[in-house]
């Protein structure tokens, strides 16, 4: 007889809006080619102000495990028992596990984007950044850098509000031993020479704007530079197509995206899931 266990596992994501987040599809592609049946990625809209009954739910249902996205990744932080150690310094939580009602808070934006860069062969002991944007996504791929030894970061952001980039350059000073500086980005701005990574974390090129290039002299940019895109959606963004037809290496956000959420599955389940099975998937979906 076969066995009859029809218990669902239950993960997802949280926020608002929702709708749109692919998560689910790179997740569900992933669970079915691990051969995780009863596996099921919950898309689930949760209002601001009703975040605290989303996680008493989440534990009442014995959920595995969550990600939260705009508008929670900081206010989970006081639902957590635990918080690593560079998502205290990020200031967000992106990835929930749950041991048996304990919570364990991580984020793995930075994390996914070391782990592309690795897959490209390139790695931080030692270099120099410039890191366009200073949001939540350069905040985490900032303390990561930082964490795993990079050298110099020059963070570059618009000049409307310097307050995030000074909060940034003094977490980095105070916790890494990276030298930190920030620049005003106030017309086209010019890669230094001596750069080895050049990280877009802004949301310049992202899905309606898919023709828009972050503000900088293309010219700047050398073969022995790689530039990193953040923008997951398209998957080829402007920015990187350019970079492809002048011979420059570079990684494009879905990659990040990917890794990030493969991340996640291993967290949640142990095993460690197929990434081309969940790019196609990511790629199928987004054309
Ligand atoms: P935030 O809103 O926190 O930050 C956005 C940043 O982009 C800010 O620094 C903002 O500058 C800057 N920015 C926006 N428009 C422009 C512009 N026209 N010119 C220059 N700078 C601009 O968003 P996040 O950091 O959370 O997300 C940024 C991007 O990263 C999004 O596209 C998101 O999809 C992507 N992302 C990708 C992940 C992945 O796994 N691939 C993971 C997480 C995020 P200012 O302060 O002046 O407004």
């Amino acid at each position: 007889m076969k066995e009859q266990n029809y218990l669902d596992h239950l993960v997802g994501v949280f926020g608002q809006p929702v709708a749109e987040n692919p998560g689910v599809v790179i997740q569900d592609a992933a669970f079915q080619a691990l051969g995780l049946k009863r596996w099921r990625f919950l898309t689930v809209d949760v209002d601001k102000d009703k975040l605290g009954d989303a996680i008493r739910g989440l534990k009442a249902f014995k959920m595995r495990g969550i990600n939260c996205t705009i508008p929670h990744k900081i206010a989970v932080m006081e639902y957590l028992d635990e918080i690593s150690q560079s998502a205290k310094l990020i200031g967000a939580v992106n990835t929930i596990v749950n041991d048996n009602g304990r919570l364990f808070g991580e984020n793995t934006d930075g994390k996914g984007f070391m782990m592309s860069l690795e897959s490209n062969g390139v790695d931080v002991q030692g270099k120099k950044a410039v890191v366009l944007g200073a949001g939540g996504a350069a905040r985490a791929i900032c303390v990561e850098m930082g964490l795993a030894g990079i050298a110099d970061i020059t963070i570059v952001n618009r000049v409307q509000d310097r307050s995030l980039g000074d909060e940034l350059v003094a977490i980095l000073r105070e916790n890494t031993k990276a030298e930190v500086r920030y620049v005003d980005w106030d017309g086209p701005y010019s890669i230094p020479a001596d750069t080895n990574i050049v990280v877009n974390a802004t949301s310049v090129g992202l899905y309606p704007d898919v023709n828009d290039i972050p503000n900088i002299n293309l010219d700047s940019i050398t073969p022995d530079m790689f530039v990193q895109d953040v923008i997951p959606n398209p998957t080829e963004t402007a920015l990187i197509k350019e970079m492809r037809l002048r011979g420059i290496p570079c990684a494009t956000g879905a990659g990040m995206l990917i890794n990030q959420a493969a991340l996640n599955i291993e967290m949640w389940t142990g095993l460690k899931p197929d990434k081309d099975v969940m790019y196609k998937a990511l790629e199928e979906a987004l054309t």
